[in-house]
């Protein structure tokens, strides 16, 4: 017999596609909140709602550390457990299914009885792929899946990249002024930077670095404008830096090959060089 039949008819039942999605919108936003702290897995978020009440809310806060769903039920205090048994989950990722470094979530949700789970997308992770949602339905669980789809899928774009195209997620950054030029024509004589950006600008593309796990360049940029591309102006994770120089014309007393590690790609020759007092994450 189905553990999940004998439940007091849930207050919720009433949850429509709608305001599901403005629970889950919540949820998306304490995902984000793990930004740069759990790659290379997934952003998660996850909201345990019982009848108009938030009873419980968490993330991926860590990599290595609980998924989402566990940080959610964690943070059910002891006056609400009794309204687990009638609550709908929102999560924004399918719940895991296999023992990775913490139990499966599907589980947890089983365990507790939870009769009714909304999920954002599909876990495209092999291990997980559908499995998550197929474990909670022969338990009884009354599953919906696709509430705020694309978004859910857009802040994991690096993790859906990675695992169905089989390759980094890539994004180009540049700046460029108000009508389309990236640089003067004629360089000055004096060759004298030209600064496009400004201090705001600046503080920004240092959080998306931090985002990122390396930043690359190619030799004359590095030659022209000598950046640090570390994340000075903003707290977070240094992610590597990658130069691309064939014939190794960058002189050693460069920006890019002080602070932090640098991998440089050329064809000359390989070697590994000290590294600067750093982990290998580059953190001091
Ligand atoms: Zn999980």
């Amino acid at each position: 017999m189905n553990p999940l039949m004998n439940q007091q008819e849930p207050r919720s039942e009433s949850i429509t596609r709608e305001s599901a999605a403005s629970w889950m919108r919540h949820a998306l936003n304490l995902a984000r909140l793990g930004a740069g702290n759990v790659a290379p897995n997934p952003m998660v978020g996850a909201v345990l709602v019982a009848g108009e009440r938030i009873i419980g809310e968490g993330f991926h806060r860590q990599y290595g550390g609980p998924h989402a769903e566990v940080d959610c039920m964690n943070a059910v205090k002891e006056e609400d457990r009794h309204l687990i048994s009638s609550a709908d989950l929102f999560v924004t990722l399918e719940p895991c299914a296999h023992f990775g470094k913490t139990p499966p979530c599907a589980d947890l949700i089983i365990r507790h009885q939870i009769p009714r789970v909304w999920i954002g997308c599909r876990d495209p992770f092999p291990q997980v792929d559908g499995k998550g949602i197929e474990k909670l339905e022969k338990a009884g669980v009354k599953v919906t899946t696709g509430i705020l789809e694309q978004e859910c899928r857009d802040i994991n774009r690096r993790f859906f990249c990675f695992h169905t195209q089989k390759r980094p997620y890539i994004f180009l950054k540049w700046a460029q002024t108000a009508d389309g030029f990236i640089a003067p024509e004629q360089q000055s004589e004096t060759n004298e930077r030209l600064l496009i950006s400004n201090e705001w600008s600046n503080r920004i593309v240092h959080r998306w670095r931090t985002e990122e796990a390396a930043i690359l360049v190619g030799w004359k940029t590095a030659l022209v404008d000598n950046p640090q591309l570390t994340t000075r102006h903003w707290p977070g994770k240094q992610p590597l830096r990658i130069l691309i120089d064939r014939n190794l014309q960058v002189p050693d007393n460069y920006n890019l090959f002080h602070s932090f590690p640098t991998l440089v790609y050329n064809a000359v020759k390989s070697e590994k060089r000290k590294r600067y007092g750093m982990d290998k994450m580059g953190r001091r």
